[in-house]
């Protein structure tokens, strides 16, 4: 079949969806609401544009939100126009700019092989930079620093185009210096961070009109979802690859838009029609996603948001069952509720793969994970970090170093792991080494095993590690990457170090580091496979197998179950007190539009449920309902509210919840805040960690007398470099490092 009209997928189609996948040429925006058909319509356009034989498909940008979705998205597509659909560029933003990034890494000076850094490695990185900076990081904790690096990053902006006064900043304003320094500290390890992803793709861009231009004329079509959760990195970097052709097709919702948090920019979807003057707008009303009741809780919920576009969502399918409100006592009681609602909905004929628990914040999914494992419901965690438990980040770090020894991180996280004598004294000594030297953790152990620095057991046993990663990345050319990984995690004492460890843990432990090998067979190479590995960090889920889905709001964008529950609507939680602590009544929409995002998701049947205590950091406290349960209309809901769970939460909805709206961001969270801020200001203390640098310009000459922590007293005899060769006075000739040795007047 050649055409697309003629098809099922085109014919299903209401009038608008069908404009919106006809007009192949020219800018497009579709603006509508959760359940029209979005996601539909793009998929539909895609296979449009290839049915058509307007262009080929590699000359295809398709951009999802998640990586789950881009994989759909291809599953749908290669359902619709077959195996082609694999060369259609497919991905998270994070992911095609990490492949462009790939194709001209020299010119940000990192190589092909570069390694993106977990949100962990992040911090760790961060953390020395600012000790040897000598901030106080109990104070202005690294995380924080990573989050306002995120920040700049998610703008655009390079350490040159932050402009702080010194004396009014985060840090002592010394936060520029540190995000200069943690720039080329990447570089020298030959890695880049998330953010560094999007912004490295800018800066080649812009050093290379030429490079741009190939990009602009390679991809003639581009396809955006979800448009309204882009930052402005992310804006600025489609709006300058489409700048050529302007066929670009982006489709969202303001009232989702649910990652401010992260810098996305609503006002993006708002501008597109300024930025495209011959844009055409389409609207699509019609949700075919969920009963009428369900869509009358969204629209009620959402009406309350001031800074919004104002739409309503309209259905033709039935009113369906009322929306099931019920209090509970506690979390425990509230999974209990939930797995009994489950039981008896799954044996009314509902599947378990169509029901999903979403969670304001993870770690309310533990009560319900206890309950469905205790009765046996099957479950899974979606976000699940699969990759972030300790066996297997430590076997990919040592994968990271057999692909890029340069990876410092990755190799100080094992260099002791198992144990093997190389503890804290040795790896500071080759840190200040490496950082003296500006060189890498590995380069700077090669150099040191060149002198005595180090013990001998010690060098011996270094030189055994270093000495094995040449072998294993000389390896990683000859045979197969699923056999080396076997083989670096044998020969390295790894999986025996779980063998001994006799507990039920170690199991478990060499259960996962088979199921990471199994993973790995499915990538072409070493390098695919950690690519893949550092996009997906935010959770790929596995296959689909019947299980009851649990995950946070914010992960189940996009998605939609028969049965959705959506449990903890109480204050504090949801909405987040944090959010409205932090950006007031703005971060209240944005907690409200997540509410949206949740009731949204269901199709057929909505459980809410609100508790009367809740644990929080080990205390037990009473909590009130959330407003937004105040903020549904009452004849939608069917009540389970016991009487005698707690002084307010029998009668939620006489609780003045404007109360809250009006003042939320002059509450006293907002002053807390603002004090902590203005505190933190005042208060710095210094602190110093290098102790292995005695000096680091001192010129040395033969025959002078200098002293060394370990070896003593001591007379240069010659010198190479920075090394020296000392004949010292109790320990004999040694080969040292100058800048270990202190000079004697
Ligand atoms: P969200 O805003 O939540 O991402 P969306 O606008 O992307 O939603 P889709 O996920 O594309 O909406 O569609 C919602 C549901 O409606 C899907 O099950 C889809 O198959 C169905 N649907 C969309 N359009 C039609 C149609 N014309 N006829 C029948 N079903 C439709
Ligand atoms: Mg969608």
């Amino acid at each position: 079949m050649n055409n697309f009209y003629n098809h099922k997928a085109f014919i299903d189609l209401n009038p608008s969806q069908k404009e919106a996948v006809k007009n192949l040429e020219g800018p497009l925006l579709v603006l509508s609401g959760a359940g029209t058909g979005k996601t539909r319509v793009l998929t539909a356009r895609l296979a449009n544009l290839l049915f058509s034989k307007k262009t080929k498909p590699w000359n295809i940008l398709a951009v999802t939100f998640t990586n789950k979705a881009a994989k759909e998205m291809r599953i749908r597509l290669e359902g619709l126009i077959g195996p082609s659909a694999n060369s259609v560029w497919l991905g998270t933003f994070h992911s095609i700019a990490a492949r462009i990034l790939r194709e001209n890494a020299e010119i940000v000076e990192l190589n092909s092989n570069y390694t993106i850094i977990t949100p962990d490695d992040q911090v760790r990185l961060l953390k020395q930079i600012m000790l040897d900076d000598e901030i106080d990081i109990k104070k202005f904790t690294p995380k924080s620093m990573s989050n306002l690096i995120g920040k700049w990053k998610d703008k655009g902006y390079q350490p040159d185009d932050i402009k702080i006064s010194n004396n009014d900043y985060f840090a002592n304003g010394k936060t520029v210096n540190v995000y200069k320094t943690y720039q080329l500290r990447l570089i020298t390890l030959n890695s880049a961070d998330f953010g560094d992803l999007l912004l490295h793709n800018l800066t080649i861009f812009s050093k290379h009109p030429d490079i741009l231009d190939r990009y602009q004329s390679k991809i003639s079509y581009f396809l955006v979802d979800e448009y309204q959760d882009t930052n402005t990195i992310q804006y600025l970097w489609l709006k300058l690859l489409a700048d050529k052709t302007k066929n670009i097709c982006c489709v969202g919702d303001d009232d989702q838009s649910i990652y401010g948090w992260r810098g996305a920019q609503v006002g993006n979807i708002l501008r597109f029609e300024n930025d495209y003057p011959l844009a055409k707008v389409i609207k699509l009303e019609e949700n075919y996603r969920s009963t009428g009741r369900i869509l009358e809780a969204a629209n009620s919920l959402i009406v309350n948001n001031k800074e919004r576009l104002g739409k309503n969502l309209k259905t033709s399918s039935k009113d369906g069952e009322k929306i099931d409100l019920i209090s509970v006592w506690d979390g425990m009681d509230e999974a209990k509720r939930t797995s009994l609602e489950i039981e008896s909905l799954h044996s009314a004929g509902f599947r378990h793969d169509q029901m999903a628990v979403l969670v304001r914040a993870g770690h309310q999914t533990r009560y319900f994970e206890e309950r469905f494992v205790d009765i046996g419901i099957p479950y899974k965690v979606i976000g699940a970090k699969f990759y972030e438990r300790m066996e297997i980040r430590d076997a990919l770090a040592y994968l990271r170093v057999v692909q890029q020894p340069n990876d410092d991180l990755a190799l100080e996280r094992i260099i002791n792991t198992p144990k093997r004598g190389l503890g804290t004294n040795t790896t500071s000594l080759i840190h200040s080494y490496a950082k003296k030297n500006n060189i890498s953790f590995f380069s700077a152990s090669q150099e040191l095993l060149m002198t005595d620095e180090l013990r001998p057991s010690v060098k011996r046993t270094l030189l055994n590690l270093i000495n094995k990663f040449l072998d294993w990345n000389k390896q990683n050319k000859e045979i197969a990457h699923t056999d080396l990984a076997f083989k670096v995690l044998e020969e390295s004492g790894y999986i025996a170090y779980w063998q001994n460890e006799k507990t039920i843990d170690g199991e478990g432990r060499l259960e996962n580091l088979k199921e990471l090998i199994n993973a790995m067979s499915s990538f072409e190479n070493l390098s695919g496979f950690l690519e893949h590995i550092s996009l997906v960090m935010d959770g790929d889920n596995t296959a689909d197998a019947g299980e009851v889905s649990l995950m946070t709001l914010h992960s189940a964008k996009g998605l939609e179950f028969d049965v959705v529950f959506l449990p903890g609507w109480e204050e504090g939680l949801f909405p987040s007190q944090r959010s409205i602590d932090e950006l007031g009544l703005a971060g209240l929409e944005e907690e409200r539009r997540l509410a949206y995002v949740g009731i949204t998701r269901a199709k057929q049947r909505l459980f809410i449920t609100f508790a009367a205590n809740r644990q929080i950091h080990g205390l037990w406290q009473g909590s009130i309902p959330s407003r937004f349960i105040s903020e549904l209309p009452r004849h939608i809901l069917n009540e389970n509210i016991e009487g005698n769970i707690g002084a307010d939460s029998s009668s939620y909805n006489q609780i003045d919840f404007d109360l809250f709206s009006k003042n939320a961001s002059y509450g006293p969270g907002f002053f807390r805040a603002k004090q902590n801020g203005i505190a933190g200001i005042n208060t710095y203390s210094k602190t110093r960690i290098d102790n292995n640098i005695l000096n680091s310009n001192t010129q040395f000459d033969n025959g002078q007398r200098v002293f060394h922590q370990k070896f003593g007293m001591g007379l240069i005899i010659s010198s190479d470099g920075d090394k020296l060769n000392i004949n010292f006075d109790k320990a004999g000739e040694k080969k040292v490092v100058s800048s270990f040795v202190k000079l004697l007047d």
